[in-house]
């Protein structure tokens, strides 16, 4: 992928302030209910970070993250607007996509960076898989050890399955902020969730544009893909002719 290649790579690099980035993610809460964090969509999926956290080697190395032999650490792009225009795989398109300050050790790419560690700025929450906007972040069956994956979803859809207010999902993560993307500044989010009859949005699918049905982001794909172009490149080094 054009813009991909690790064009420049400076792991000593430390900038004075930490460098934003979006990100994938999706949400989790612990099996308790009474935490909240986010889950990986490529790396590092079993895994679980919170607001702060910092990148442990996936593979069980002992070096420090980001190390250039290795895919560990954490990833994201430059900007939103560089995010969205990534290709839309719908294996990724449930998850929420967060903003995000690296800090510590980095390595640049292009379009984005591998980084050791990460504060969770703000959550942004995409539509429900029918087109409506999301309501509520609610449980889907599936999760990891200790953590149950979340995902966006109108009160429709979200049915009896349990599920959190975008206002609950940020209490558990210290007023982290939640919000809708879909162009809204700012989500109002009810506290409870509310009668069907209060959702006053289309109910023919055909009334939703196309361009707003789930485009969420595969920016860590553009960045694996940037790493298996670093590590193709390691082996030709490594390998005699
Ligand atoms: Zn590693
Ligand atoms: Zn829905």
């Amino acid at each position: 992928m054009t813009g991909w290649l690790p064009v420049r790579r400076i792991p000593r690099e430390r900038p004075s302030a930490p460098l934003r980035g979006h990100k994938l993610a999706h949400p989790m809460v612990s099996a308790d209910g009474t935490g909240a964090g986010f889950g990986g969509v490529t790396l590092g999926r079993a895994s679980v970070y919170g607001v702060l956290a910092d990148a442990q080697c996936a593979q069980g190395g002992r070096h420090r993250c980001p190390s250039r032999w290795c895919d560990c650490g954490f990833y994201c792009v430059h900007t939103l607007g560089d995010a969205r225009a990534l290709a839309c795989d719908p294996d990724y398109r449930y998850a929420v996509l967060l903003e995000v300050a690296a800090s510590g050790r980095y390595i640049r790419y292009e379009r984005g960076l591998r980084y050791a560690r990460q504060r969770v700025i703000s959550v942004r929450v995409g539509r429900c898989a029918c087109g409506h906007r999301a309501r509520v972040l609610a449980e889907t069956g599936v999760g990891t050890v200790g953590w149950r994956r979340l995902v966006a979803a109108c009160l429709d859809c979200a049915g009896t399955r349990p599920s959190l207010t975008f206002g609950a999902f940020s209490r558990l993560l210290s007023g982290l902020p939640v919000r809708s993307d879909t162009g809204e500044p700012r989500a109002a989010e009810p506290t409870a969730p509310q009668p069907r009859q209060a959702e006053a949005e289309p109910s023919q699918m055909s009334a939703v544009p196309t361009e707003a049905l789930v485009p969420m982001l595969t920016a860590e794909v553009a960045l694996l893909q940037a790493r298996l172009d670093e590590v193709q490149r390691q082996l030709a080094r490594l390998t005699p002719p």
